[in-house]
């Protein structure tokens, strides 16, 4: 298991592995949320963006005596409630694999495992299954921030048609918590992120790095991959890392297929850096979270006095790319950077980004709490939430929220769902 937070309160404890999707995850069920979803950031796609069974590949590479369980139950033309249980691995620093970042528990370990007996193993066919029934399975039903779930509170029905179960077409591998430059491999609440659960008193991941065993172990599958994402609570270009795993993956031979993702706090993206990555990667997206449209603040949130290095790195960027390389810049919002809102419009499209993208901050370590959206702060979200409307429409830039900057309205908790027929 991944480093856990051993906060006071039971309620706080977090996977550490799992903080930026669960982070994001969990504002994408807002009302008003429209974040493009993926596997590795625990969401299903949004409607319309694939036809029917796109994603899925006709049932190939197995191995003698390895079933496809699941084939009978859900043949093509059968409705999901979700899709991911059928194209979608997210792979745990510890060699866990789930279907997304939410799920309460994996399906099994790269570490004891191949991936094909994972993948088409009992408990993924058992997920696909109920995947087709309100139900979900328990791992799903019981998962922290599953984007699904409000969807099903609302009564919607299934809206993804099924293909014939092959093999995943959509891989997120995520890093160490403890492979990032801010703060380094033993961050302290003074020296990572404030927002970052590095920060949190109780940070302890485990030792040890699995990322060349778990990635020897995913390189068959990037003939079937359409998206990969590799980041994690890590900074994947810390260290070049994230070349060693394109590298264990064998990417090079599927680059002008595979679209390639992460995210980056920005400070990592020297012109040898950007180099490698826009050389070796014609179908990428990059998003660079920043969180602050001054050096002060980022000083504040950021603990370096970088930000005008990271906004120097992202214009370079933004010009070196080529056309399907895709570059945004995210910005976590609290009473630190709130003030900022319109700034950080405006310095986004005077860069030339392709978007923007907003969320609230969420607590992830005590010393964000103090700055975060509250009742009593309320009314000052929401007006820099239209002044940052305002000012990217003004200046032609997409602006996404992935959770509007308002106070979450009261969700109900989880509620019984009908057992599978
Ligand atoms: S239904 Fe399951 S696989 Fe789909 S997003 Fe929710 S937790 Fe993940
Ligand atoms: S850049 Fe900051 S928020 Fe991201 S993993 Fe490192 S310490 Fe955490």
């Amino acid at each position: 298991m991944a480093g856990r937070v051993n906060a006071s309160r039971p309620e706080r404890r977090i996977a550490l592995d799992r903080a930026p999707e669960i982070r994001e995850t969990l504002a994408r069920t807002g009302p008003g949320s429209r974040a493009v979803a993926g596997p590795a950031t625990g969401g299903d796609r949004p409607p319309g963006s694939s036809g029917p069974g796109a994603g899925c590949v006709p049932l190939r590479g197995l191995r003698g005596g390895t079933v496809a369980i699941d084939e009978g139950a859900s043949p093509p033309g059968s409705r999901a409630f979700c899709i991911l249980p059928f194209v979608g691995a997210y792979v745990r620093p510890d060699g866990s694999v789930l279907n997304c970042c939410c799920q309460r528990s994996p399906l099994g370990n790269l570490l004891e495992s191949d991936f094909e007996a994972i993948w088409f193993g009992p408990l993924a066919g058992a997920v696909r299954r109920a995947s087709l029934t309100p139900a979900l399975h328990p791992i799903c039903r019981e998962s922290l921030g599953c984007p699904v779930l409000p969807r099903l509170r609302a009564g919607e029905g299934p809206d993804r048609v099924v293909g014939p179960l092959g093999w995943p077409t959509a891989l997120s591998i995520a890093l160490p918590d403890r492979h990032c430059n801010i703060g380094g491999e033993s961050p302290t609440p003074e020296t990572a992120c404030i927002m970052c659960p590095r920060a949190h008193p109780g940070f302890d991941p485990p030792a040890g790095d699995h990322t060349d065993l778990i990635v020897g172990r995913l390189a068959r599958l990037m003939p079937h991959l359409e998206e990969l994402e590799i980041h994690g609570v890590a900074e994947a270009f810390w260290k070049a890392r994230i070349f060693d795993v394109l590298d264990g993956l064998g990417y090079e031979a599927h680059a002008d297929r595979v679209r390639v993702a992460t995210i980056s706090n920005g400070t990592t993206l020297s012109r040898e850096t950007r180099r490698r990555w826009l050389g070796r990667c014609p179908r990428s997206r990059l998003l660079v979270s920043i969180d602050a449209a001054t050096p002060a603040t980022y000083r504040a949130i950021r603990r370096l006095d970088a930000y005008e290095v990271v906004i120097e790195n992202v214009r370079r960027y933004a010009r070196e790319r080529g056309p399907g390389q895709a570059l945004a810049i995210g910005h976590n919002i609290n009473e630190l950077n709130l003030g900022e809102v319109v700034r950080m419009v405006e310095v986004a499209a005077g860069l030339g980004v392709d978007a923007l993208q907003m969320n609230l901050t969420i607590p992830l370590a005590p010393g964000i709490e103090p700055y975060l959206i509250g009742p009593r702060n309320a009314p000052a979200f929401a007006d820099a939430h239209g002044r940052a409307v305002r000012r990217a429409a003004e200046l032609g830039l997409p602006l996404e929220f992935v959770n509007p900057l308002e106070l979450p309205a009261p969700g109900p908790g989880l509620v019984t769902l009908p057992a599978p027929a």
